[in-house]
């Protein structure tokens, strides 16, 4: 069931969304070649657990650690380890959840590890700006599918792919809510946009292919090509004025 936010409820979900991108944002300060992603995991939860925040993932389903980070051709799901040491030219995504008060934030970003190759910037270019064709389209009276249609058309004309088999979600008192909203689709199809739902919109773009594969871990979810992979993700409410990013830090 989709869940309609009160003006009140969106104010206070702002919130945990606010302490999401400033968690992200202190991911992406620590972002540098010779540090473990289980370091990184480690800076954010104590960033998010010193705002009286829980991180979302932490447990959720079982997943391991606060913060999932995926380096290169890892898609979605890469769990933070002491093995996984960040070296130059790396591209690192990192997805982060903050709950406070009653609502989850949802956010993600890939950072480039000192200087990367002019490929590896033009994909996570096109997955940034994928992301933002997508938002524009979250308007009331819009369809979810008119969002998946404007990512996917962005990624598809500059020849990358959009992963199928993840998708984004509706988000507040419960992390993934109603309704999928995937990268790809149809304008004019699926649920209704209506004015107080609050959705992840995540476009996981591929330099190659869109097939994907999950490690046996059961959560490291790779390209199966073994390209590239990027992720952007804002937590967005649909208003009477238009689509606002939630996620934003002051
Ligand atoms: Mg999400």
């Amino acid at each position: 069931m989709v869940s309609i936010k009160t003006a009140r409820e969106l104010s206070k979900m702002k919130d945990a969304c606010k302490i999401s991108a400033e968690a992200l944002r202190a991911a992406g300060e620590a972002v540098r070649p010779g540090i473990t992603t289980l370091e990184i995991d480690s800076i954010v939860r104590k960033y998010i657990e010193k705002q009286g925040a829980t991180p979302s993932f932490l447990g959720y389903g079982g997943f391991p650690a606060s913060v999932c980070i995926s380096v290169n051709n890892v898609v979605i799901h890469g769990i933070p380890s002491k093995n996984t040491v960040l070296k130059e030219g790396d591209i690192v995504s990192v997805d982060v959840g903050a709950y406070y008060r009653g609502f989850h934030g949802d956010n993600a970003y890939t950072f480039p590890c000192g200087k990367i190759s002019a490929e590896a910037q033009a994909l996570l270019d096109a997955t940034k700006e994928s992301l933002f064709e997508g938002i524009k389209q979250a308007c009331p009276g819009n369809r979810v599918g008119d969002i998946g249609s404007a990512v996917q058309k962005y990624v598809e004309a500059r020849s990358y792919s959009v992963v199928r088999d993840f998708v984004g979600h509706g988000v507040g008192a419960k992390l993934h809510e109603d309704p999928s909203v995937p990268n790809y689709g149809t304008p004019g199809r699926g649920p209704r946009l209506l004015p107080g739902m609050t959705i992840a919109i995540e476009p996981m773009v591929n330099q190659g292919a869109y097939q994907v594969k999950v490690l046996d871990d059961e959560w490291t979810t790779v390209t199966l090509d073994g390209k590239l992979s990027a992720h952007f993700e804002h937590t967005v409410a649909i208003t009477p004025d238009g689509p606002r990013i939630m996620t934003l830090c002051d």
